[in-house]
């Protein structure tokens, strides 16, 4: 299997022109450059070599594996992708083009996987070599603010004609290659495009799978985190601080994918928002807020996520505690803390994944009745989401240090997030 990843990669360079197909249904080729059948069929045995490759790469280094359909065993993928099915129609310069945009984005993926793990670099796979900025699309590719345009260019992210939030990988003739909220390849005609998001606010859970905790008033903690969600896009419109979503609605989106998409965005933040389930702990006169940040090794904390999850804690307890007749629930560690799985790295992927700065929030416990129906309301809504576009805004905007973490970690093996994911249509 390792063998054949340079087999693919010479096939890579091997491709022929539009007009180079042999077998063209009509018996010659040449007295037309017209689109063959052979052409197409050639390359949709690349894109399923390039996806098998993909998954090889996906498995060989341990990143987004649950992509890999039928899982990976000892660095290896367990199933062989089944062959491409055969071309419905005729052949035409569209059928062709799309393809070969698929190619391109494709191969600009494996790339960002021969860079950033230093695979094959040497070989000619890698047109411009590994550098900053280049290959230019890559999962891992995390630009600085700066080195991005403010206006113009390839938009980053884009949100489709039916409202549903996607990562640009490549601008077309007829609209964008994107990275769907599954994690797949697809063509969009438009959208509103997103060109310089400061920040991308992550709605926890969402779609049939995972719908996260629930309240005894029945409110459901990924429609609560989605409305959230809304409340501080607005708020922070109004501040002038541009945002993408990596969840719009209520749909699946794998923790893989979000990352992804918080990382191809160029943002400067991540906030994942959640509330939290059942603790042993019940009361203690404050909000219970939990708020988990970044590892730098196994015993410090990152800082820049440090100061993110102290100025989110500092602003969001403040905010939360002027709400009475509350009975918060709290654990004894509530606070600014990193949770380690008992192999001593971050435990949750929605920590562990991005490479922006990133902290979640559990804002309070959605199963503590009171705090449920404090949620329920409006009033709650905007409380918090002015709270946490203040930590925000000092975040991108000062120096303003925030809350100090705790000093302990927290050891915390959580059960796997759903990884099933069923496409929303995007337009
Ligand atoms: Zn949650």
């Amino acid at each position: 299997m390792i063998a054949a990843f340079a087999g693919v990669a010479c096939l890579l360079l091997a491709l022929p022109p539009a007009s180079a197909g042999q077998e063209d249904g009509r018996g010659q080729a040449d007295a037309e450059p017209a689109v063959t059948l052979g052409a197409i069929k050639f390359r949709d045995e690349l894109i399923s070599a390039q996806e098998a490759l993909l998954n090889g790469y996906r498995c060989r280094f341990g990143v987004d594996a649950e992509q890999v359909e039928g899982g990976c065993e000892d660095g290896l993928p367990k199933q062989a992708l089944p062959a491409p099915g055969p071309f419905e129609g005729s052949p035409s310069q569209g059928a062709l083009n799309r393809r070969d945009r698929l190619i391109a984005a494709q191969a600009q993926m494996l790339n960002a996987f021969r860079c950033r793990y230093d695979y094959h670099t040497s070989s000619s796979a890698v047109p411009r070599g590994c550098s900053v900025g280049t290959p230019s699309l890559s999962l891992d590719f995390r630009p600085e603010p700066a080195s991005l345009p403010n206006s113009g260019g390839l938009p980053r992210m884009l949100v489709t004609s039916l409202g549903v939030s996607v990562a640009v990988l490549a601008e077309t003739v007829n609209g964008y290659v994107v990275l769907t909220p599954c994690g797949n390849f697809a063509e969009v005609s438009a959208g509103t495009p997103i060109h310089r998001p400061r920040v991308v606010i992550d709605p926890g859970h969402g779609g049939r799978y995972d719908i996260g905790a629930r309240g005894p008033n029945g409110l459901a903690e990924k429609d609560l985190n989605l409305n959230l969600a809304h409340a501080l896009f607005e708020e922070l419109a109004r501040r002038e601080i541009p945002a993408a979503f990596t969840r719009t609605g209520d749909y699946d989106i794998p923790l893989s994918v979000r990352a992804t998409f918080a990382d191809l965005s160029g943002a400067e933040a991540l906030v994942s928002l959640h509330h939290n389930a059942p603790t042993s702990r019940i009361g203690g006169g404050e909000p219970g807020t939990e708020v988990y940040i970044q590892s730098e090794s196994r015993d410090r904390p990152r800082a820049d996520s440090s100061r993110l999850g102290g100025l989110l804690y500092e602003e969001s307890v403040a905010a939360l505690s002027g709400f009475d007749g509350v009975e918060w629930a709290s654990r004894y560690d509530a606070g600014v803390m990193r949770v380690l799985s008992s192999e001593r790295s971050d435990a949750y992927g929605m920590i562990r994944r991005p490479k922006l700065p990133t902290a979640l929030m559990e804002y309070g416990y959605l199963s503590n009745p009171t705090e449920a129906d404090l949620f329920a309301t409006g009033e709650y809504l905007r409380e918090a989401a002015r709270a946490t576009a203040n930590a925000i805004e000092a975040f991108l905007n000062t120096d303003r240090p925030g809350a100090k973490p705790n000093t302990t970690p927290r050891i915390f093996d959580p059960s796997r997030a759903p990884t099933r994911c069923d496409e929303p249509a995007l337009e």
